[in-house]
């Protein structure tokens, strides 16, 4: 058995999206879980639309999920090995000459449509005389090539949808050079597919009907095909597909909007799965979630809502190790303590400053004139120092023993003179935090 070899083959005409990440987990995560490889293929042979912007972009959002391809390659350096390919089709006489316009199709479609019969195109290149080409190639006409279908059944066993079959009777011939000489998609894909020793591709759904056509081309090519899964789409909460070019749901958008790449991954794999809402913290767990057998057929809607969710859910039990740089770049150099502390009360990591400031940077008191004599207690039975875990709990039940306080009347006078505000995280573990001398001054009314 050789290795199992993945690719995830993006266009870089756009920024990545939660729906393309949804394809790019689901190959790693195969990848992972099989020691493959994978390979992360730049589908830029649409010349106009294809950006370098675009491509570093994808390499950047991949490695922000910690997707690390081993090998990198662009369809924009592999034109010669399309080009051999389709000579050797063309010998076959599975790729043959075609010249009608798009406007000649377009009325061609039309009148078959109105006849009532498929809008399939009807080979009518086919069968035109060496003559008939000179003409039209005299006329000025440059032709584009389509591949000659089987017009068969293609049966193969699909990763998601089980058995799966297309009549390639009910397709048009596939254009797979366009006039101007640029090979398309449906071939490239192919070509390179066989010349990297793709073993398995998983991709959207909205790329079956491409399956059947494509195993005719590896078929033609004489190449063995890869194993196909094709999996649900995801839309928006609304319905809608996700597009690149409209720029939904960017992964982009979501790293600056503060979302943790673990919380768009979890998301993007489980949606429509009863463990879409599990935090999870590294790509080997999701791994263990993922399976290609739990995703549905139905189309699933991706929540930012829940996303946000999640994402809180995530920081509450990350651990200090892996924020700290972050956490650091953030100017929130403030030690593990700190993070335990607070990540309860993050939703996103950026949260943590403004926990920070409440330690670190003068607060302002806030404390009632009716809880004057309380404060002076508070500061009257405040313990020594080093303060520790224990150190809130012994000096509340001093206090509530001196002043017969309890409950929130007790406790949301010291948070409200600590911190200036009347929420925020545990005090038992902020007033190690804060600190005797810092204590002492704020109890005061000090800004400290
Ligand atoms: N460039 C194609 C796309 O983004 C790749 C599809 C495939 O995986 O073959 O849809």
């Amino acid at each position: 058995m050789t290795a199992p070899k993945l690719r995830f083959a993006p266009s870089p005409t756009g920024f990545l999206h939660i729906g393309n990440a949804r394809t790019a987990l689901f190959n790693w995560l195969t990848a992972l879980k099989t020691q493959g490889r994978y390979l992360l293929r730049l589908d830029d042979t649409d010349r106009d639309r294809s950006k370098p912007e675009y491509e570093r972009a994808i390499v950047e959002d991949l490695a922000w999920l910690a997707i690390a391809p081993h090998e990198i390659v662009r369809q924009s350096d592999r034109l010669e090995l399309y080009a051999a390919a389709a000579e050797g089709l063309k010998r076959k006489g599975l790729l043959y000459p075609s010249y009608e316009t798009p406007e000649e199709l377009d009325r061609r479609r039309k009148r078959q449509l109105q006849r009532g019969a498929p809008p399939v195109y009807d080979r009518a290149a086919l069968r035109l005389t060496a003559e008939d080409r000179s003409r039209l190639e005299a006329e000025g006409r440059r032709p584009h090539w389509r591949f000659k279908l089987t017009g068969q059944v293609v049966s193969w066993e699909d990763g998601v949808r089980g058995s799966s079959h297309i009549d390639t009777a009910s397709l048009s011939d596939p254009v797979l050079i366009r006039e101007d000489g640029q090979p398309l998609y449906t071939f490239t894909s192919v070509v390179d597919d066989a010349e990297l020793g793709i073993t398995n591709v998983i991709r959207g759904e909205d790329h079956v009907t491409n399956t059947a056509v494509q195993l005719e081309i590896f078929a033609g090519l004489g190449a063995a095909p890869p194993a196909f899964a094709h999996h649900n789409l995801l839309t928006t909460a609304s319905g809608e597909g996700l597009s690149k070019r409209l720029g939904h749901l960017s992964l982009r958008g979501l790293r600056e909007a503060g979302i943790e790449p673990m919380a768009v991954a979890a998301l993007a794999v489980l949606t429509g799965t009863s463990e879409a809402l599990q935090p999870v913290g590294t790509m080997e767990e999701l791994a263990e979630h993922f399976s290609l057998d739990k995703v549905s057929r139905a189309s699933a809607k991706f929540d930012e809502h829940e996303l946000e969710a999640l994402n809180g859910k995530l920081l509450h039990k990350t651990p200090y190790a892996l924020v700290a740089d972050r956490l650091i770049a953030e100017g929130v150099d403030a030690g593990e303590a700190f993070w335990l502390a607070v990540r309860g009360n993050c939703g996103k990591l950026t949260d943590a400053a403004q926990w920070w400031r409440i330690i670190d940077a003068p607060a302002q008191p806030q404390i009632d004139e009716s809880d004057r004599d309380f404060m002076a207690e508070a500061v009257a039975t405040l313990p020594r120092e080093p303060f520790g875990e224990a150190s809130w709990r012994e000096w509340t039940s001093a206090l509530k023993e001196r002043t017969g306080r309890k409950g929130r009347a007790l406790f949301m006078p010291l948070r409200r003179a600590l911190t200036g505000l009347d929420h925020g995280p545990d005090m038992a573990h902020l007033l190690p935090l804060i600190g005797r001398g810092r204590a002492l001054k704020r109890l005061q009314g000090e800004v400290a």
